[in-house]
């Protein structure tokens, strides 16, 4: 069998609740239950869990495109207090929306002999495609957890899907 880990891609303040700067609103509340069973699993199996988190400087050029959100330091940036990261976990900060880009993340793997990601988190389109994206480039096998994950706009949330299941070989399940 293949060693796996859980991505949890974003589930951070700002993203998820309804307050947050940048919320996917009740689409990303949905997923919550989904994600915390599947974080249960994960550990009881004895397999990584990492924590993927949009970690933002105060004026980084992703603010041209985007409301300021995730600011390093601010609680918005915080994973949200259902999911928390157990000791065990790993938490690997990013600032760009694949989570392979300028993070030690695929070292990380490496170390722990994982092959298979299993990606669940926000937003379908744009963090979790780009790191489902980065991480088939590099040949892991690549599951996303369709009841865990979500965006503000269902469209691309759909178009995502089916864009990395026909075009990266990506299961999703
Ligand atoms: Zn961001």
């Amino acid at each position: 069998m293949t060693k796996r880990a859980l991505l949890v891609i974003d589930m951070l303040n700002d993203f998820i609740e309804p307050e947050g700067s940048l919320s996917v609103g009740r689409a990303g509340e949905e997923i919550i239950g989904p994600i915390a069973r599947e974080i249960r699993r994960f550990r009881g199996a004895g397999e990584p869990v990492i924590f993927i988190c949009d970690h933002h400087l105060a004026a980084d050029p992703e603010f041209s495109m985007f409301p300021v959100h995730c600011v390093k330091g601010t609680r918005g940036a915080e994973v949200i207090d259902a999911l928390k990261p157990g000791e065990e976990d790993l938490v690997i900060p990013k600032r760009r929306y694949s989570a392979f880009f300028g993070t030690d993340l695929d070292l990380c793997l490496r170390e722990l002999g994982v092959e298979e990601l299993v990606l669940v988190g926000v937003c379908t389109n744009i963090c979790v495609l780009y790191t489902a994206c980065d991480a088939r480039m590099r040949n892991y096998r690549v599951t996303v957890l369709e009841a865990g994950v979500a965006s503000f706009d269902e469209e691309a949330h759909r178009f995502a899907l089916t864009q990395m299941k026909n075009v990266l070989g990506v299961k999703v399940e």
